[in-house]
Protein backbone atom coordinates (compact mmCIF):
# COMPACT_ATOMS: atom_id res chain seq x y z
CA UNK A 1 0.00 0.00 0.00
CA UNK A 2 0.97 3.63 -1.12
CA UNK A 3 1.96 5.88 2.17
CA UNK A 4 1.53 9.02 1.73
CA UNK A 5 3.69 11.85 3.39
CA UNK A 6 2.11 12.16 6.31
CA UNK A 7 2.04 8.30 7.06
CA UNK A 8 5.60 7.74 6.07
CA UNK A 9 6.77 10.73 8.44
CA UNK A 10 4.86 9.55 11.43
CA UNK A 11 6.51 6.14 11.03
CA UNK A 12 9.68 8.20 11.50
CA UNK A 13 8.81 10.01 13.72
CA UNK A 14 7.70 7.54 16.24
CA UNK A 15 11.48 5.43 16.08
CA UNK A 16 13.19 9.09 17.26
CA UNK A 17 10.07 11.23 19.37
CA UNK A 18 8.01 9.87 21.94
CA UNK A 19 4.57 8.89 20.15
CA UNK A 20 6.07 10.49 17.06
CA UNK A 21 4.94 13.90 18.59
CA UNK A 22 6.45 17.23 20.82
CA UNK A 23 2.90 17.56 22.35
CA UNK A 24 0.53 15.46 23.09
CA UNK A 25 -2.58 16.90 21.47
CA UNK A 26 -0.68 16.56 17.82
CA UNK A 27 -1.04 12.96 17.73
CA UNK A 28 -4.75 12.79 16.71
CA UNK A 29 -5.20 10.48 19.93
CA UNK A 30 -8.55 11.46 20.61
CA UNK A 31 -9.85 11.56 16.30
CA UNK A 32 -7.43 7.96 15.70
CA UNK A 33 -5.95 8.11 12.69
CA UNK A 34 -3.07 9.81 11.68
CA UNK A 35 -1.53 13.07 12.42
CA UNK A 36 -1.05 15.25 9.37
CA UNK A 37 2.81 16.77 8.90
CA UNK A 38 2.31 20.68 7.26
CA UNK A 39 5.02 22.34 6.09
CA UNK A 40 4.02 25.42 5.10
CA UNK A 41 1.05 28.01 5.59
CA UNK A 42 -0.33 31.63 4.65
CA UNK A 43 -3.07 33.20 6.08
CA UNK A 44 -5.31 30.87 6.76
CA UNK A 45 -4.45 27.85 4.24
CA UNK A 46 -2.00 25.45 5.68
CA UNK A 47 -0.31 23.09 3.51
CA UNK A 48 0.40 19.24 4.37
CA UNK A 49 3.49 17.52 3.17
CA UNK A 50 1.64 15.97 0.19
CA UNK A 51 0.44 19.43 -1.11
CA UNK A 52 -3.55 19.22 0.53
CA UNK A 53 -4.66 22.62 1.29
CA UNK A 54 -6.85 23.20 4.10
CA UNK A 55 -8.69 26.31 6.12
CA UNK A 56 -7.07 25.68 9.50
CA UNK A 57 -9.03 26.37 12.25
CA UNK A 58 -6.27 25.48 14.88
CA UNK A 59 -3.85 28.60 14.15
CA UNK A 60 -1.56 26.13 16.07
CA UNK A 61 -3.71 26.45 19.26
CA UNK A 62 -3.82 30.22 19.31
CA UNK A 63 -1.19 32.41 18.23
CA UNK A 64 -2.00 33.20 14.48
CA UNK A 65 -4.68 35.40 14.83
CA UNK A 66 -3.66 37.61 12.07
CA UNK A 67 -2.97 34.13 10.28
CA UNK A 68 0.23 32.41 9.28
CA UNK A 69 3.46 34.11 7.88
CA UNK A 70 1.42 37.54 8.51
CA UNK A 71 4.61 39.73 6.95
CA UNK A 72 5.09 42.18 10.24
CA UNK A 73 5.71 39.38 12.02
CA UNK A 74 8.33 37.85 9.02
CA UNK A 75 9.88 41.13 8.75
CA UNK A 76 10.30 41.43 12.64
CA UNK A 77 12.40 38.02 13.08
CA UNK A 78 14.03 38.63 9.97
CA UNK A 79 15.96 41.57 10.84
CA UNK A 80 15.88 40.75 14.31
CA UNK A 81 18.00 37.57 13.37
CA UNK A 82 20.47 39.94 11.81
CA UNK A 83 21.86 41.45 15.30
CA UNK A 84 21.81 38.39 16.72
CA UNK A 85 19.62 35.69 18.01
CA UNK A 86 20.53 35.76 21.58
CA UNK A 87 22.59 38.44 23.92
CA UNK A 88 21.01 37.16 27.37
CA UNK A 89 21.69 40.37 28.67
CA UNK A 90 18.95 42.93 28.82
CA UNK A 91 17.84 44.74 25.14
CA UNK A 92 15.48 47.61 23.97
CA UNK A 93 13.00 45.69 22.74
CA UNK A 94 12.23 44.03 26.17
CA UNK A 95 10.80 47.27 27.48
CA UNK A 96 9.18 48.23 24.49
CA UNK A 97 7.15 44.68 24.92
CA UNK A 98 6.32 45.42 28.53
CA UNK A 99 5.23 49.35 27.98
CA UNK A 100 2.75 47.96 24.91
CA UNK A 101 1.60 44.95 26.98
CA UNK A 102 0.73 47.41 29.85
CA UNK A 103 -1.09 49.84 27.02
CA UNK A 104 -3.48 47.03 26.43
CA UNK A 105 -4.17 45.26 29.82
CA UNK A 106 -3.42 48.35 32.09
CA UNK A 107 -3.59 45.87 35.29
CA UNK A 108 -0.34 44.35 34.27
CA UNK A 109 1.96 47.33 35.72
CA UNK A 110 4.66 45.07 35.69
CA UNK A 111 5.40 42.08 33.79
CA UNK A 112 8.36 39.25 33.52
CA UNK A 113 8.61 37.22 30.10
CA UNK A 114 9.40 33.90 29.64
CA UNK A 115 8.98 30.99 27.57
CA UNK A 116 5.52 29.10 27.49
CA UNK A 117 1.93 29.31 29.00
CA UNK A 118 3.32 26.66 31.25
CA UNK A 119 6.11 28.94 32.88
CA UNK A 120 4.03 31.56 33.51
CA UNK A 121 0.89 29.86 35.17
CA UNK A 122 3.74 28.08 37.23
CA UNK A 123 5.93 31.37 38.03
CA UNK A 124 2.60 33.08 38.88
CA UNK A 125 1.73 30.61 41.81
CA UNK A 126 5.12 30.69 43.49
CA UNK A 127 4.89 34.43 43.11
CA UNK A 128 1.53 34.55 44.81
CA UNK A 129 2.74 32.06 47.71
CA UNK A 130 5.75 33.87 47.99
CA UNK A 131 3.67 37.10 48.33
CA UNK A 132 1.19 35.86 50.75
CA UNK A 133 2.52 33.33 52.15
CA UNK A 134 -0.01 30.86 51.74
CA UNK A 135 0.37 27.42 50.15
CA UNK A 136 -2.59 26.12 48.76
CA UNK A 137 -4.03 26.92 45.26
CA UNK A 138 -7.62 26.39 43.93
CA UNK A 139 -8.29 25.78 40.27
CA UNK A 140 -11.15 24.26 38.41
CA UNK A 141 -11.17 21.09 36.69
CA UNK A 142 -10.91 21.26 33.14
CA UNK A 143 -9.13 24.30 32.96
CA UNK A 144 -5.60 24.06 31.36
CA UNK A 145 -2.70 25.97 32.97
CA UNK A 146 0.78 24.14 31.26
CA UNK A 147 2.18 20.83 32.41
CA UNK A 148 3.40 22.41 35.73
CA UNK A 149 3.12 19.81 38.61
CA UNK A 150 0.50 21.63 40.76
CA UNK A 151 -2.01 21.56 37.90
CA UNK A 152 -1.78 17.99 37.11
CA UNK A 153 -4.14 17.29 40.15
CA UNK A 154 -7.29 15.75 39.50
CA UNK A 155 -10.39 16.06 42.23
CA UNK A 156 -10.65 12.68 43.72
CA UNK A 157 -13.54 10.26 43.32
CA UNK A 158 -16.15 12.11 45.51
CA UNK A 159 -14.77 14.58 48.07
CA UNK A 160 -14.41 17.72 45.88
CA UNK A 161 -11.19 18.47 48.63
CA UNK A 162 -8.71 15.48 47.81
CA UNK A 163 -6.89 16.25 45.06
CA UNK A 164 -5.10 13.20 43.35
CA UNK A 165 -2.28 13.44 40.81
CA UNK A 166 -3.56 13.15 37.30
CA UNK A 167 -0.06 12.22 35.79
CA UNK A 168 2.52 10.14 37.08
CA UNK A 169 5.58 11.71 38.51
CA UNK A 170 3.72 14.03 40.16
CA UNK A 171 3.86 13.59 44.45
CA UNK A 172 1.49 12.82 47.17
CA UNK A 173 2.94 16.15 48.77
CA UNK A 174 2.37 17.70 45.18
CA UNK A 175 -1.48 16.91 44.95
CA UNK A 176 -2.48 18.27 48.55
CA UNK A 177 -1.79 21.87 47.77
CA UNK A 178 -3.97 21.69 44.71
CA UNK A 179 -7.52 22.01 45.04
CA UNK A 180 -10.33 21.79 42.40
CA UNK A 181 -13.49 23.54 42.28
CA UNK A 182 -16.18 23.09 39.96
CA UNK A 183 -16.17 25.86 37.13
CA UNK A 184 -19.13 28.01 36.82
CA UNK A 185 -20.00 26.92 40.58
CA UNK A 186 -19.00 29.42 43.17
CA UNK A 187 -20.16 27.70 45.63
CA UNK A 188 -18.23 24.46 45.53
CA UNK A 189 -15.16 27.59 45.90
CA UNK A 190 -16.63 29.05 48.82
CA UNK A 191 -16.82 25.90 50.40
CA UNK A 192 -12.69 24.81 49.70
CA UNK A 193 -12.05 28.32 50.91
CA UNK A 194 -14.06 27.48 54.65
CA UNK A 195 -12.98 24.15 54.93
CA UNK A 196 -9.46 25.40 54.23
CA UNK A 197 -9.29 28.93 55.77
CA UNK A 198 -6.54 30.86 56.13
CA UNK A 199 -4.43 28.77 53.58
CA UNK A 200 -5.67 29.73 50.21
CA UNK A 201 -2.49 31.48 48.02
CA UNK A 202 -4.58 31.93 44.80
CA UNK A 203 -7.44 30.97 42.56
CA UNK A 204 -6.73 30.26 39.04
CA UNK A 205 -8.58 29.97 36.19
CA UNK A 206 -9.65 30.24 32.60
CA UNK A 207 -11.90 33.46 32.70
CA UNK A 208 -13.62 31.75 29.47
CA UNK A 209 -12.65 27.96 29.84
CA UNK A 210 -11.10 26.60 26.46
CA UNK A 211 -9.42 23.76 27.38
CA UNK A 212 -12.79 21.46 27.68
CA UNK A 213 -14.00 22.85 24.28
CA UNK A 214 -15.21 26.94 24.56
CA UNK A 215 -17.18 27.25 27.94
CA UNK A 216 -18.00 30.89 29.28
CA UNK A 217 -18.47 32.02 32.77
CA UNK A 218 -22.16 32.02 33.89
CA UNK A 219 -22.94 35.58 34.80
CA UNK A 220 -21.87 37.05 38.01
CA UNK A 221 -18.88 33.77 38.44
CA UNK A 222 -15.74 36.08 37.34
CA UNK A 223 -17.30 39.02 39.62
CA UNK A 224 -17.85 36.16 42.64
CA UNK A 225 -14.97 34.80 42.57
CA UNK A 226 -13.28 38.54 42.80
CA UNK A 227 -14.98 39.37 45.66
CA UNK A 228 -13.87 36.23 47.45
CA UNK A 229 -10.56 37.01 46.91
CA UNK A 230 -10.92 40.05 48.21
CA UNK A 231 -12.75 38.81 51.00
CA UNK A 232 -10.03 35.90 51.49
CA UNK A 233 -6.77 37.66 51.28
CA UNK A 234 -5.87 35.39 47.93
CA UNK A 235 -4.50 36.32 44.38
CA UNK A 236 -7.06 36.36 41.67
CA UNK A 237 -4.99 34.59 38.50
CA UNK A 238 -6.34 35.01 35.41
CA UNK A 239 -4.96 32.27 32.99
CA UNK A 240 -4.87 34.67 29.81
CA UNK A 241 -2.45 32.44 27.59
CA UNK A 242 -5.86 31.62 25.59
CA UNK A 243 -7.93 34.32 25.73
CA UNK A 244 -5.33 37.12 26.03
CA UNK A 245 -5.36 39.43 23.04
CA UNK A 246 -7.80 37.60 21.64
CA UNK A 247 -11.08 38.22 23.32
CA UNK A 248 -10.04 42.02 23.11
CA UNK A 249 -7.34 43.58 23.27
CA UNK A 250 -6.95 43.51 27.26
CA UNK A 251 -8.50 40.35 27.11
CA UNK A 252 -11.20 38.79 29.02
CA UNK A 253 -10.48 41.34 31.59
CA UNK A 254 -11.37 43.96 29.47
CA UNK A 255 -14.05 42.10 28.16
CA UNK A 256 -16.03 41.12 30.97
CA UNK A 257 -14.70 43.82 33.25
CA UNK A 258 -13.30 41.95 36.10
CA UNK A 259 -9.85 42.36 36.73
CA UNK A 260 -7.53 40.16 38.30
CA UNK A 261 -4.60 40.45 40.46
CA UNK A 262 -1.90 38.90 38.21
CA UNK A 263 -2.65 37.50 34.69
CA UNK A 264 -0.59 34.77 32.63
CA UNK A 265 0.20 34.86 28.66
CA UNK A 266 1.58 33.00 26.08
CA UNK A 267 0.42 32.33 22.41
CA UNK A 268 -1.06 35.62 20.36
CA UNK A 269 1.89 37.69 22.54
CA UNK A 270 4.83 35.50 21.16
CA UNK A 271 3.57 35.96 17.41
CA UNK A 272 3.95 31.94 16.96
CA UNK A 273 7.51 32.20 18.64
CA UNK A 274 7.83 30.47 21.99
CA UNK A 275 6.90 33.26 24.43
CA UNK A 276 4.48 33.83 27.44
CA UNK A 277 4.46 36.17 30.41
CA UNK A 278 2.92 36.69 34.02
CA UNK A 279 2.27 40.37 35.28
CA UNK A 280 0.10 42.17 37.35
CA UNK A 281 0.07 44.72 40.42
CA UNK A 282 3.45 46.33 41.10
CA UNK A 283 3.25 45.78 44.60
CA UNK A 284 2.67 41.65 43.77
CA UNK A 285 5.18 41.27 40.63
CA UNK A 286 7.49 43.52 43.00
CA UNK A 287 8.30 40.48 45.01
CA UNK A 288 10.04 38.58 41.76
CA UNK A 289 13.58 38.69 41.79
CA UNK A 290 16.30 40.35 41.47
CA UNK A 291 14.17 42.55 42.75
CA UNK A 292 12.48 40.24 45.34
CA UNK A 293 12.94 37.33 46.91
CA UNK A 294 10.69 35.25 44.68
CA UNK A 295 12.95 32.86 41.84
CA UNK A 296 12.26 32.66 38.94
CA UNK A 297 14.54 33.26 35.95
CA UNK A 298 15.21 32.22 32.45
CA UNK A 299 18.48 32.22 29.97
CA UNK A 300 15.93 32.98 26.94
CA UNK A 301 14.07 34.66 28.33
CA UNK A 302 12.98 37.83 26.78
CA UNK A 303 15.07 36.53 23.46
CA UNK A 304 14.81 39.17 20.51
CA UNK A 305 13.16 37.27 17.59
CA UNK A 306 10.61 36.33 20.11
CA UNK A 307 9.95 39.98 21.53
CA UNK A 308 10.27 40.90 17.51
CA UNK A 309 7.75 38.84 16.72
CA UNK A 310 5.06 39.66 19.30
CA UNK A 311 5.46 43.26 19.58
CA UNK A 312 5.02 43.28 15.33
CA UNK A 313 2.14 41.26 16.19
CA UNK A 314 0.45 43.24 19.30
CA UNK A 315 1.06 46.46 17.50
CA UNK A 316 -0.51 45.19 14.72
CA UNK A 317 -3.67 44.36 17.66
CA UNK A 318 -3.38 47.37 19.21
CA UNK A 319 -3.44 50.09 16.12
CA UNK A 320 -6.20 48.05 14.22
CA UNK A 321 -9.14 47.70 16.68
CA UNK A 322 -11.18 46.79 13.71
CA UNK A 323 -9.70 43.72 13.17
CA UNK A 324 -11.43 42.28 16.52
CA UNK A 325 -14.72 43.61 15.31
CA UNK A 326 -14.29 42.02 12.10
CA UNK A 327 -12.55 39.12 13.51
CA UNK A 328 -15.90 38.43 15.58
CA UNK A 329 -18.01 39.00 12.74
CA UNK A 330 -17.05 36.37 10.86
CA UNK A 331 -17.03 34.15 14.12
CA UNK A 332 -20.60 35.08 14.61
CA UNK A 333 -21.36 34.15 10.85
CA UNK A 334 -19.57 30.74 11.09
CA UNK A 335 -21.42 30.04 14.01
CA UNK A 336 -24.89 31.20 13.12
CA UNK A 337 -24.70 29.40 10.32
CA UNK A 338 -23.50 25.94 12.09
CA UNK A 339 -26.13 25.93 14.17
CA UNK A 340 -28.79 26.51 11.58
CA UNK A 341 -27.18 23.31 9.70
CA UNK A 342 -27.18 21.34 13.09
CA UNK A 343 -30.73 22.28 13.34
CA UNK A 344 -31.49 20.94 10.00
CA UNK A 345 -29.57 17.39 10.58
CA UNK A 346 -31.38 17.49 13.55
CA UNK A 347 -28.49 16.49 15.68
CA UNK A 348 -28.10 17.48 19.94
CA UNK A 349 -25.83 19.98 20.59
CA UNK A 350 -24.81 22.84 22.38
CA UNK A 351 -22.55 25.60 20.89
CA UNK A 352 -21.29 28.30 22.52
CA UNK A 353 -18.77 31.69 21.13
CA UNK A 354 -16.71 33.71 22.83
CA UNK A 355 -15.41 36.35 20.23
CA UNK A 356 -13.35 34.52 17.77
CA UNK A 357 -13.44 31.09 20.07
CA UNK A 358 -16.08 28.34 19.74
CA UNK A 359 -16.83 24.66 19.94
CA UNK A 360 -19.89 22.51 19.46
CA UNK A 361 -20.29 19.82 21.86
CA UNK A 362 -22.80 16.94 20.45
CA UNK A 363 -25.11 16.55 23.88
CA UNK A 364 -28.22 17.49 24.73
CA UNK A 365 -27.10 18.52 27.87
CA UNK A 366 -26.81 22.29 28.64
CA UNK A 367 -22.08 22.33 28.72
CA UNK A 368 -20.96 24.28 31.67
CA UNK A 369 -18.52 22.79 33.44
CA UNK A 370 -16.39 19.69 33.31
CA UNK A 371 -18.92 16.79 33.45
CA UNK A 372 -21.30 18.55 31.22
CA UNK A 373 -18.64 19.14 28.25
CA UNK A 374 -17.81 15.23 28.98
CA UNK A 375 -21.29 14.48 27.67
CA UNK A 376 -20.42 15.31 24.71
CA UNK A 377 -20.41 12.67 21.49
CA UNK A 378 -17.15 11.40 21.34
CA UNK A 379 -18.05 9.15 18.21
CA UNK A 380 -19.92 11.79 16.71
CA UNK A 381 -17.00 14.19 16.76
CA UNK A 382 -14.25 12.00 15.74
CA UNK A 383 -16.22 11.21 12.50
CA UNK A 384 -17.06 14.73 11.78
CA UNK A 385 -13.57 15.56 12.53
CA UNK A 386 -12.32 13.57 9.38
CA UNK A 387 -14.94 14.05 7.47
CA UNK A 388 -13.93 17.79 7.91
CA UNK A 389 -10.55 17.11 7.11
CA UNK A 390 -11.18 14.83 3.84
CA UNK A 391 -12.64 18.19 3.13
CA UNK A 392 -9.90 20.58 3.16
CA UNK A 393 -10.80 21.83 6.63
CA UNK A 394 -8.30 21.33 9.54
CA UNK A 395 -10.16 21.59 12.91
CA UNK A 396 -8.78 20.60 16.36
CA UNK A 397 -8.05 17.20 16.65
CA UNK A 398 -9.98 16.69 19.78
CA UNK A 399 -13.74 17.63 20.78
CA UNK A 400 -12.35 19.08 23.79
CA UNK A 401 -10.47 21.78 22.06
CA UNK A 402 -11.98 25.35 20.91
CA UNK A 403 -11.61 26.38 17.31
CA UNK A 404 -9.44 29.18 17.20
CA UNK A 405 -10.17 32.07 13.85
CA UNK A 406 -8.06 33.93 12.31
CA UNK A 407 -8.86 37.31 10.69
CA UNK A 408 -6.69 35.74 7.59
CA UNK A 409 -10.69 34.02 7.01
CA UNK A 410 -12.49 34.93 4.54
CA UNK A 411 -16.15 34.58 3.41
CA UNK A 412 -15.57 32.40 0.68
CA UNK A 413 -13.16 30.02 3.13
CA UNK A 414 -16.40 30.73 5.91
CA UNK A 415 -18.55 29.33 3.47
CA UNK A 416 -16.49 26.53 2.07
CA UNK A 417 -16.61 24.98 5.64
CA UNK A 418 -20.44 25.26 6.14
CA UNK A 419 -20.64 23.26 2.58
CA UNK A 420 -18.14 20.64 4.14
CA UNK A 421 -19.83 20.91 7.93
CA UNK A 422 -23.20 20.08 6.04
CA UNK A 423 -21.95 16.66 4.25
CA UNK A 424 -19.74 15.86 7.32
CA UNK A 425 -22.11 16.09 10.03
CA UNK A 426 -24.58 13.89 7.36
CA UNK A 427 -21.92 11.37 7.33
CA UNK A 428 -21.47 11.33 10.88
CA UNK A 429 -24.62 11.35 11.84
CA UNK A 430 -25.72 8.44 9.74
CA UNK A 431 -22.41 6.30 10.66
CA UNK A 432 -22.95 6.92 14.55
CA UNK A 433 -26.94 5.65 13.50
CA UNK A 434 -25.93 2.28 12.52
C1 LIG B 1 -1.92 26.62 26.08
C2 LIG B 1 -2.28 26.96 27.47
C3 LIG B 1 -1.34 26.92 28.51
C4 LIG B 1 0.04 26.35 28.33
O1 LIG B 1 0.81 27.09 27.44
P1 LIG B 1 2.08 26.39 26.73
O2 LIG B 1 2.72 27.50 25.97
O3 LIG B 1 1.53 25.28 25.90
O4 LIG B 1 2.96 25.87 27.82
C5 LIG B 1 -1.72 27.39 29.74
N1 LIG B 1 -2.95 27.87 29.96
C6 LIG B 1 -3.89 27.92 28.99
C7 LIG B 1 -5.23 28.50 29.29
C8 LIG B 1 -3.58 27.44 27.72
O5 LIG B 1 -4.53 27.45 26.78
Amino acid sequence: MLLNKSEFLFNRAQQFIPGGVNSPARAFKSVGGIPVFFNKAKGSIITDEDGNEYIDYVGSWGPMILGHAYPPVVKAVQDASFNSTSFGAPTEIEINMAELVQRMVPNVEKVRMVNSGTEACMSAIRVARGYTGKEKIIKFEGNYHGHGDAFLIKAGSGALTLGQPSSPGVTKGTAKDTLNADYNNLESVEKLLKENKGDVAAIILEPVAGNMGCIPPEPGFLEGLRELCNRHEAVLIFDEVMTGFRLARGGAQERFDVWADLVTFGKIIGGGLPVGAFGGKKDIMDVVAPMGPVYQAGTLSGNPLAMSAGLAQLSALENHPEYYVELEEKTEYLEKRMRLLLNEHEIDYDMHRVGSMTSIFFTSETVTNFSTANTTNQELFRIFFHEMLNRGVYLPPSPFESWFLANSLTYEMLDATLTAADEALEVAKAKVMS
